[in-house]
């Protein structure tokens, strides 16, 4: 019996999702990483396709779907070779905040378009010195009257430089105890005081836009502010179960994608006489990474059924996002090995899944912070 329950509009839509992809994104995937940066015109692109923020509600101009949807485009987005259109970032880790927490006047203002894909979203958590440790955040939100002016920087912040509106963590001077003092603001990239720093060069990811912000006197409506002061820490643990599993499945994915690839090489390619795969040793490498990327695949779908009965699955998924990006890892390492001197080779396709793979174990949560708070889970 399958875990996942896949209905009709599911399939036609993962369908128009393929065909979508295949004309205007997979074609232009060399482009974007060489680019460094994927055209705004293509959020549009997405939008108007009806594949960006599929939960949100019809008022708001979406489709209402449920997370199988989500799941749908995390997984045909991993496939097409690039990085830079993070519409998982967006549509189910970044906008939720606004959905969830935003008051109704905010959630009218900017869902239609985070919808539509006029609005493209970032989360600015990270800073030059608060990484694994939100606690020590240093930018600044102080309340005045009717605005809130923010101050301080973030560093390596995906979508930074396509981003029109930006989820900001900053804390509140005033109040000594960190996890009090930290509120979620809602942050449109056009206001004085807010500017893009350096479009920063990473060892993978290329078409990902990843930035640095910065915010100097940057004055914002108080009412831009999500949910009651001081309750940021609360907001963020309330959605980093689905961050983790979004991480999960595109591990997962990658990982699958990586296989089919190496298996057909490993068939086509000859040495000494023969095909790769008719070797012991290549064939006893393809089923171990057979093995790990179809327990990835079963643990996962488990926890997306969980997920969908909102059972709480911190310890899982906190499980799931290290082990899965550690799983690709070793998936993708293992391929790059199989293609020889091929594989130092631009051209060879594992080469970007391998440099790709290597942030997923940092971002979201390091893999060594997923295992301590399993652990804290678990009362160990
Ligand atoms: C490509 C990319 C995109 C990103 N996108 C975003 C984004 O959109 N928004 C955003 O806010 N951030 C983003 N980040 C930042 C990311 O979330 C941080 O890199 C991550 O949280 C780790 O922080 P750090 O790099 O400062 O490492 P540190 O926290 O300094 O950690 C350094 C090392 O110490 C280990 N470590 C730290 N604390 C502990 C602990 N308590 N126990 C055990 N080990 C520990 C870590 O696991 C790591 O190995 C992105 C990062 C990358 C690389």
């Amino acid at each position: 019996m399958e875990i996942l329950n896949y209905t009709e509009a599911h399939n036609s839509f993962r369908e128009r999702l393929q065909a979508f992809l295949a004309a205007e994104v997979t074609p232009f995937a060399d482009q974007w990483e060489a680019d460094k940066i994927v055209p705004k015109s293509v959020w549009q692109k997405m939008g108007r396709g009806g594949f960006l923020c599929t939960d949100i509600a019809p008022e708001y101009g979406g489709l209402g779907g449920d997370f199988l949807y989500s799941l749908i485009v995390a997984e045909e987005m991993t496939l097409t070779r690039q990085t830079g259109l993070a519409t998982p970032l967006h549509s189910d880790i970044v906008v939720p905040y606004i959905n969830s927490f935003g008051s109704e006047e905010l959630k009218k203002k900017y869902l239609p378009g985070c919808v539509s894909g006029d609005i493209v979203t970032a989360v600015g958590m990270t800073e030059p010195g608060a990484g694994s440790d939100l606690a020590s955040i240093a930018t600044t939100a102080v309340e005045e009257g009717d605005e809130v002016v923010i101050d301080g920087s973030k560093t390596f912040i995906s979508n930074g430089l396509n981003a029109d509106l930006v989820v900001v963590a900053a804390k509140d001077p005033a109040i000594e105890n960190p996890y009090e003092a930290l509120s979620l603001y809602v942050v449109e990239t056009q206001t004085p005081g807010f500017s893009t720093g350096r479009h920063l060069e990473k060892m993978g990811m290329w078409s990902q836009d990843t930035a640095e912000l910065f915010f100097s006197k940057c004055r914002i409506p108080r009412k831009n502010r999500l949910g009651e002061k001081g309750m940021g820490f609360l907001m963020l643990m309330d959605k980093l179960q689905q961050e983790r599993l979004m991480c999960a499945i595109m591990g997962v994915t990658g990982a699958e994608r990586i296989l089919h690839w190496i298996t057909d090489y490993c068939k086509q390619t000859s040495t000494s006489g023969k095909s790769l795969s008719k070797s012991q040793a290549v064939q006893f490498a393809l089923v171990e990474m057979a093995t790990d990327v179809k327990l990835g695949r079963t643990f996962v779908e488990k926890l997306i059924a969980d997920h969908m009965e909102k059972k709480e699955i911190i310890v899982e998924t906190s499980m799931a996002k290290y082990w899965t990006t550690e799983m690709l890892n070793r998936v993708a390492n293992r391929a790059l090995d199989l293609c020889g001197q091929f594989g130092m080779s631009e051209k060879c396709p594992m080469v970007r899944a391998w440099r790709d793979a290597k942030i997923m174990t940092i971002f979201a949560g390091t893999n060594e912070v997923m295992k301590n708070i399993a652990a804290k889970f678990m009362g160990l």
